[in-house]
């Protein structure tokens, strides 16, 4: 069996059919596959929304979080057991609205996890009002005279926050997108990667045409160590651009802790319930 059909359950999708999702749903798994990760060595963390369904079409271990909390979970299980490859989802409402906090600080604590950020800039699952990352003037149900606040911009948040790995990709261009979560994963460190994942549904005019007359190509040559230039570029581009925008090798969370962490659960001796029960009643 091809590895990608390790990855691949029985679970029925429920993405409208052109959603953008389904195109990053197949970049990770093939992603995974390419970097000959096992399913039983990954875990797949989602928060609420339409991308939140991540996880359950995906055969790996996993947790379908609330909403915006993916980020806490995956952290929490990469701290558990640092051997597990473990990827966090979620949309654009998911980690930019309720969620920020948790992703400001992710980004900042360098936790060795890969974030995908499905961005469609809209709330899909709750039929189609507008997130922190909708575009001015955006006409929905929430605001039928169109939206009068400028978006936030995902990666220029978090270079301010000291990201140490941050990219864009787009649904449209699945080579380049696997290429960008194979980087994700083997980067050492919190890796954000900001999908533009088209809802066909409730934000039609930012379309696949659109993204493609819109998106510029980040030059392959830069010097992507360079924060100066990555802020200069996120500008540049008014965030719309896809490629690698910054990456640097700075230490992650687990490295600084110095030695191994006896405390981590994978590193207790479950047959010794002594022990375990110990651990559930400092929490009762
Ligand atoms: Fe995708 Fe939008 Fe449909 Fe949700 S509502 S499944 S985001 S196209
Ligand atoms: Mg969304």
């Amino acid at each position: 069996m091809a590895l990608i059909d390790v990855y691949t359950n029985q679970v029925e999708q429920t993405w409208c059919p052109g959603c953008g999702h389904y195109s990053v749903l197949r970049a990770l798994k093939i992603a995974l596959a390419r970097l000959e990760i096992q399913n039983h060595d990954s875990a797949i963390v989602s928060g609420i929304g339409c991308s939140g369904r991540i996880g359950g079409y995906t055969k790996a271990y996993g947790f379908h979080g609330i909403h915006g909390r993916s980020l806490p979970i995956a952290q929490g299980i990469k701290l558990a057991n640092r051997k597990l490859t473990v990827i966090a989802a979620g949309g654009d409402g998911d980690g930019f609205a309720i969620g920020t906090g948790h992703a400001m600080h992710a980004i900042k604590r360098n936790i060795d996890i890969t974030y995908l950020l499905m961005n469609n800039q809209v709330y899909g699952l709750t039929k189609g009002h507008t997130s922190p990352l909708s575009e001015l003037n955006f006409v929905t149900k929430s605001t039928p005279l169109g939206q009068v606040e400028d978006p936030l911009k995902p990666s220029l948040l978090a270079l301010s926050a000291g990201g140490s790995f941050i990219a864009q990709g787009f649904s449209g261009e699945q080579e380049k997108l696997i290429e960008l979560i194979m980087k994700g994963i083997l980067h050492k460190g919190f890796s954000l990667i900001n999908i533009f994942s088209p809802c066909v549904t409730f934000n039609p005019g930012k379309s696949y045409a659109w993204f493609r007359e819109n998106l510029v190509s980040l030059d392959e040559s830069r010097n992507t160590s360079d924060r100066g230039d990555a802020f200069k570029a996120c500008l540049e581009t008014d965030g719309l651009f896809t490629g690698l925008l910054y990456e640097n090798n700075a230490p992650d969370y687990q490295s600084r802790i110095s030695g191994e962490n006896k405390t981590a659960l994978i590193n207790l001796d479950i047959k010794n319930t002594r022990l375990l029960d110990g651990l559930i009643e400092e929490f009762m």
